[in-house]
């Protein structure tokens, strides 16, 4: 067993448990710093946000989630300690950075347009430096890296950010969990991470959900790495039932030693109001930490999938990305 990363300390990855693989606690697109009309962030207000959504899924049995919330959405590490406290729920967070269009570039670009500094040395070192000294003055280590890709291209930033993301990882033994936009560019996300050392097996795809092709699917499996279905309740984009779909058509092929479950889900958001606006809200009306366990499973189960299949997604698979085994 390994030693894993968690914002509370290092843990025997045999100690992971149930795992969703691809959660926030707190998220804010760049920017909402400078919204006058929105007032200080109220801290006990997010975790209690947190806490109460991790509780039903804590008593399915949940014992860790990874947050893979990148540096510039405004990743905090204080609220996952407190949350990670208060809900003994093990919380592995995570350095990397997020889309060329989304994400917070322009330090980084003036230090390279200038030759202060290289864009992809830069990214490896904060990397390094996240991983092996940890965030800020937190003392908290991250345990993955998150990149991120735009849809159907990867800006030139997106590209440095997955090399150096699978170089750091290759030292330092974590492993690289990817945004896709709509699970697009899957295959040359996998192509350049391997191009640059990292083993298939801890790297894992996200957002597969969002492409219902099988042919497409195929494609990025076939590379070796493992993909996440890890949007389970956003239907606004898509239905649970076309994800389960897929998936299920994917079991069928033999996948489930490649495949991860989570929901993305977002416990609190910096900024004002919420992140849907009130007509969407319908569609996100089973989006929570617990939704897998009270929905996705159970229908699972009366699809005729079996329980061995099941603890292979939601425990051994995250134990062999994060765990290296
Ligand atoms: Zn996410």
């Amino acid at each position: 067993m390994t030693r894993i990363n968690t914002v509370l300390g290092s843990i025997s990855s045999g100690d992971l448990g149930i795992t969703l693989v691809h959660e926030h606690c707190v998220i804010g697109f760049p920017g909402w710093e400078w919204d006058p009309l929105c007032g200080p962030p109220n801290r006990k207000e997010i975790v209690q946000a947190c806490l109460k959504v991790l509780e039903p899924a804590k008593a399915c049995g949940l014992q860790s989630i990874v947050e893979v919330t990148p540096s510039d959405l405004s990743r905090d590490v204080d609220v996952m300690k407190e949350v990670s406290e208060k809900s003994q729920i093990n919380i592995i967070c995570s350095t990397g950075k997020y889309t060329e269009e989304n994400g917070v570039w322009p330090y980084l670009k003036w230090r390279n347009q200038l030759k202060l500094g290289d864009l992809e040395t830069d990214l490896y070192d904060l990397f390094i430096q996240e991983i092996t000294s940890g965030i800020g003055q937190s003392g908290v280590k991250a345990g993955a890296i998150k990149v991120a890709t735009s849809l159907n291209r990867i800006a030139p930033c997106e590209e440095a950010v997955l090399r150096a993301a699978a170089r750091a990882g290759n030292e330092t033994g974590v492993p690289v969990i990817t945004h896709t936009e709509d699970g697009t560019m899957g295959p040359e996300q996998a192509e350049i991470l391997m191009a640059e050392g990292m083993k298939p097996k801890r790297i894992m795809i996200g957002h597969m959900c969002g492409n219902p092709s099988l042919d497409y699917q195929r494609a990025v499996l076939n590379k070796g790495v493992s993909i996440a279905f890890d949007r389970f309740g956003i239907e606004i984009f898509l239905s649970d039932e076309m994800r389960l779909k897929t998936l299920l058509a994917l079991l069928g092929e033999g996948f489930a030693e490649s495949i991860m479950l989570s929901h993305d889900y977002v416990g609190a958001s910096f900024g004002r109001g919420g992140l849907w606006p009130e007509h969407m809200l319908p569609q996100v009306a089973n989006w929570s930490y617990f939704h897998i366990f009270h929905n996705i499973i159970p229908a699972f189960k009366k699809a005729g999938i079996t329980d061995e299949q099941i603890r292979t997604m939601i425990i051994d698979n995250p134990r062999r990305l994060l765990g290296g085994e």
